[in-house]
């Protein structure tokens, strides 16, 4: 990129108003866009002209965010949705069918492992999960009906960093696109495409908004993918039935996914990010560098005082020397291991209960990258679906409580996680 992260951030996507000179990007709250004559009208729909059409497909404000985000993860393109599941959903879309599966790391968000696992059997996908540290069960569990390989950067909530260089290896020598959810990460602290991953998802609801306010994602393709090496992408590749037989690949080359995403995707399944939401998330991103930065050096610090701390048994931070994915941090997340970790107390279920009732400053909440410390019991909460094996497998075993660590003063939070250790350990 030429420009820096931080110029980019915001800057990108976002010129003066054509209309009105307006310097911040407005709030686009229109459904629909007059189109200059009859002719206009019939070049946007055969998408020989790009332009506005419809908000259920694209928006002014959406499209700046769209924009914004696909730089700062040096993307082609990207489509924005309703929530990062509805991205997940939409990334896996164009590549699959009935009869097809994903390959996925056990070390996912909660409800990831619950959508992949049970909800999207209903289409007739259906998903093999798998420890990513080898490599080679990797390898064996991609059959002739794998179409993409999944992961996190940084996966929520068990502080494991993910190899993505390592991965993205075993998908290209299959043929098929890698996905990096890369939520806990941000494109501050990680860029998964310059490790080789095709696609990036986000549930911008996160740090990327960054204060509690927004549900919505984001899907980013790099552009290199070629969707034409097999005939494993026919959405992409061949003839597309459902937009009057357009070869999406051969047409829009790099943009083949964003295009089909916006055209097929958003335009079928509706997932659509409506603009108030983007423009809260265009002014969180503003700030996103200040603020991971900030994110980081709180989590570090809060998480070397609860390694020393009686009632703690284990702290799973991958920014500490203790960690087993420590040694990752330089090459996957050189910025930071982000800011969300799960400690275990030797006080076990009764003693995490009592914690997260004793928190003052902390928010018991269901929800994590806020510019407010969080805290949450995974194992009767977010991953109360999953079974004993997966809720272990993932970081959330009953003796375990996630925290997001948030913006505030550093000693504030030791203070008041210090007097909430007192009482679950009494
Ligand atoms: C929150 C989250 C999601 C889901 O995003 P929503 O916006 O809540 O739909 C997916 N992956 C990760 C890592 C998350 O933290």
């Amino acid at each position: 990129m030429t420009q820096s992260f931080e110029t980019l951030q915001i800057h990108a996507g976002a010129n003066p108003d054509p209309a009105t000179g307006a310097r911040q990007v407005p709030i686009y709250q229109t459904t629909a866009y007059v189109f200059r004559d009859a002719e206009h009208a019939a070049k946007l729909f055969n998408l020989e002209e790009v332009g506005y059409i419809y908000s259920r497909l694209t928006n002014p404000t959406v499209a700046a965010l769209q924009e914004r985000v696909a730089m700062l993860e040096g993307g082609a393109g990207a489509v924005a949705c309703s929530s990062g599941h509805a991205a997940q959903i939409m990334a896996l879309f164009p590549l699959m069918g009935p009869g097809r599966n994903i390959v996925a790391s056990t070390r996912l968000y909660g409800g990831t492992i619950t959508q992949f696992s049970q909800t999207i059997k209903r289409f007739g996908w259906s998903c093999t999960f798998v420890d990513f540290d080898d490599l080679d069960a990797v390898k064996a569990a991609i059959d002739d009906d794998t179409r993409a390989v999944f992961c996190e950067s940084i996966a929520n909530p068990g502080g494991y960093i993910t190899d993505i260089r390592a991965i993205a290896d075993v998908a290209d020598a299959a043929g098929i696109p890698l996905i990096v959810d890369n939520t806990s990460a941000t494109p501050y602290l990680c860029r998964p495409i310059e490790h080789g991953a095709t696609l990036v998802v986000h549930s911008l609801t996160k740090y990327l908004t960054g204060n509690g306010t927004v549900t919505g994602g984001v899907v980013v393709d790099s552009g290199k993918f070629d969707w034409s090496a097999s005939d494993k992408f026919p959405s992409l590749s061949a003839p597309e039935p459902a937009y009057h037989g357009l070869k999406f690949h051969e047409a829009l080359g790099p943009m083949a996914f964003t295009f089909h995403g916006i055209a097929i995707g958003l335009r079928d399944l509706g997932m659509t990010l409506n603009p108030q939401a983007a423009h809260y998330t265009l002014m969180g991103i503003e700030t996103l560098s200040l603020r991971m930065d900030k994110h980081v050096a709180n989590a570090r610090t809060v998480a070397e005082w609860l390694e020393t701390h009686d009632a703690v048994e284990a702290v799973t931070y991958a920014g500490l020397p203790s960690s087993p994915y420590y040694h990752r941090v330089d090459t996957v997340c050189p910025k930071g291991a982000g800011a969300l970790f799960t400690i275990a107390l030797k006080g076990g279920y009764d003693a995490c209960v009592k914690l997260v009732d004793s928190l003052e400053l902390f928010s018991h909440v269901a929800n994590l990258g806020d510019a407010r410390s969080l805290v949450i019991h995974s194992a009767s909460t977010t991953h109360r679906q999953l079974s004993p094996e997966q809720q272990e497998a993932a970081g959330a075993a009953p003796n375990v409580v996630r925290l997001s660590i948030g913006i505030e003063a550093a000693a504030d939070i030791i203070a008041d996680l210090s007097q909430a250790l007192d009482k679950a350990s009494a």
